[in-house]
Order: structure tokens, then C-alpha cells, then sequence
């Protein structure tokens, strides 16, 4: 039976091109199309956008970030049996499909689009997260994307979104609340992937803010959190001992108790540490 998009069914596709997952690149497909749809809406207004997915496998998101009307989408797709599956829905919207067969850490897509660019993505975890910090982490803000809406386990949504006093506060929230807002916008079981997975998932999406929460200079910023985190246990006069002279001084002109750990400090208390070491206050 033919879908809403004239394709064949997920399960279908599989079978015509023998697409049993695979391990080893993290294959855990989403095969239904009303799920792909709502993760596909859940991006926000497509119309007049450039989408970048990586990873589209045999394209159920593909097909729903096409279907809610993205202008363009540029998938990344290390596997090439995936390469069949994917040309049939170029075939099926003319002109709004372009497939790059290689690994989402090696090809720059950026002269494949043009802004506005959102990015959709069901990836392998360990991938998805090292392409997040990147994207997180350009060297001029804003970064080419206007949002990212992406699936990852639950647990790492969870430190994405994280606040204060949780116990999954840390870098990376950080990192995606300074310059992004940030929100759990679905949950999933494992269920709801071919083959299943052993833990629950959730897409996240960040929006890019025009300029970060409050001022700091980023390497400083990051260096700080990294050492706090890094020895999460320790007070932060500790901990940071080794970031500025005189650490103790500039956290009580940050408003920081020395005795504080790093898990309860704000985002903004943070940046105004980073441009107290800097001089800047
Ligand atoms: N988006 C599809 C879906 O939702 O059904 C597939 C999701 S599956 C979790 C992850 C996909 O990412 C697979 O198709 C896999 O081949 C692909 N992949 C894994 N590592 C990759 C990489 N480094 N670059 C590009 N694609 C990759």
C-alpha cells in the first residue's frame, strides 16, 4: 500500500533493499511515518528553510521533513546500501532532495546550503553528541543554524537541558543554555525504534540565540566549566585553583561562595566569573 507521499512503507523499503541494521553505525530506524511527521514538525516552519539531516538511513525523517515542506533537504548518509531507499524520495520531490554519501564528522555541508538552515538529525549517539558541541562551538556566533532538533538517549537530553542542583547539570548544559534555548519537545521508548534500543530516547531542540545569555569570552568560559566539572565533588576554590591567580577573590567578586561546588553555580554567574578572569569587570 502506498503511502501519503506515494513511497512505499518503511517496513517495504527494508525489505526491497535489504536493509537489516546494523550495529555498528548505530542503526535504530524510526518506521513510522505519523512519528517522523511530528519530529519533522517539531523543527518549527520548514517553508522557505534549508534542512541538513545526517543520518537519514532509509529516510523516514527525510520523508517527513520534505513532506512538511522544507525548501531543500541535504542529507549525510555513511551507508551506502542506504543510497537506493534515499533516490526514490528524490525521485518523489523533484529538485528538494540532495544525498551526500560520507561521515557527518568528515563533509562540510555548508556549500550544499543556504540560510536560512535548520538542522534534523536521528543519529547514532556518540556521533550526535560530538556534532552537537561542534555546532555549539563555532568560531563566530550565530552559527549557521537557526535550530537543531535532535534525537538522542534520554539521559543526554537530559544534561542538554539540565538546570542548577540536577544532577545532570554540567558542560554541556552549559554549553547549549548560553548561546541556544533548549527544550525536551518529545520523549520516545525504545519501542518506537527498529530494533529497539536498550534505553529511552527524546529529541531536543535548541534554538540559536541571536547573542549569548550574558558576556564572556568563550575559550575562558569553557576552561572554567571544564575544570569545575571535571572535579564536580570539589569546592570550586579547589577545583579552579589552577584557571586564574587569586581564584578565591575573583569568585566572591563573582558572587560565588569559594566553598561552592560546581554543579550549583548558575550560567550567569559562570559568565560573570569569565570576564572577571578576564579583566573585564
Ligand atoms: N534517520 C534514520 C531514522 O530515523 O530511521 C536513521 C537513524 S539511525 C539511528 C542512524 C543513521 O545514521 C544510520 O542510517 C547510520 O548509517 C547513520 N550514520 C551513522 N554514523 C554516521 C556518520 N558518522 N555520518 C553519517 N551518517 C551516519
Amino acid at each position: 500500500m502506498a503511502t501519503i507521499d506515494g513511497l512505499p512503507p518503511l517496513r517495504e523499503v527494508l525489505r526491497t533493499h535489504d536493509l537489516v541494521a546494523k550495529k555498528s553505525l548505530g542503526q535504530n530506524f524510526l518506521l513510522d511515518l505519523n512519528l517522523t511527521a511530528k519530529i519533522a514538525r517539531s523543527a518549527g516552519d520548514l517553508s522557505g528553510a534549508d534542512v541538513l539531516e545526517i543520518g537519514p538511513g532509509p529516510g523516514g525523517l527525510t520523508r517527513g521533513l520534505l513532506a512538511e515542506g522544507a525548501r531543500k533537504v541535504l542529507a549525510i548518509e555513511k551507508d551506502s546500501r542506504c543510497l537506493p531507499a534515499l533516490a526514490e524520495i528524490a525521485a518523489a520531490y523533484p529538485g528538494r532532495l540532495e544525498v551526500i554519501n560520507g561521515d557527518a564528522l568528515e563533509v562540510d555541508p555548508l556549500a550544499h546550503l543556504t540560510p536560512p538552515i535548520k538542522v534534523a538529525a536521528n543519529l547514532p549517539y556518540n556521533v550526535g553528541t560530538e556534532l552537537l558541541v561542534r555546532w555549539l562551538t563555532p568560531k563566530d556566533w550565530p552559527p549557521f543554524w537557526d535550530s537543531l532538533t535532535l534525537m538522542f538517549q534520554r539521559e543526554v537530553a537530559e544534561r542538554i537541558v539540565a538546570q542548577p542542583g540536577s544532577k545532570h547539570y554540567g558542560r554541556l548544559a552549559i554549553l547549549a543554555q548560553w548561546r541556544a534555548e533548549a527544550k525536551i519537545v518529545m520523549s520516545l521508548p525504545p519501542e518506537a525504534f527498529t530494533p529497539a534500543p536498550k534505553v529511552h530516547s527524546a529529541v531536543v531542540h535548541l534554538r540559536a540565540l541571536p547573542e549569548p545569555r550574558y558576556p564572556a569570552k568563550a575559550a575562558t568560559l569553557s576552561r572554567i566549566v571544564a575544570a569545575g566539572f571535571n572535579q564536580r565533588r570539589k569546592m570550586l576554590r579547589a577545583s579552579l585553583k589552577g584557571v586564574a591567580p587569586d581564584i578565591e577573590a575573583k569568585l566572591d567578586a563573582a558572587g560565588i561562595a569559594p566553598t561552592e561546588r560546581a554543579e550549583r553555580v548558575t550560567l550567569e554567574q559562570f559568565c560573570r566569573l569569565a570576564r572577571i578572569v578576564d579583566g573585564q569587570e
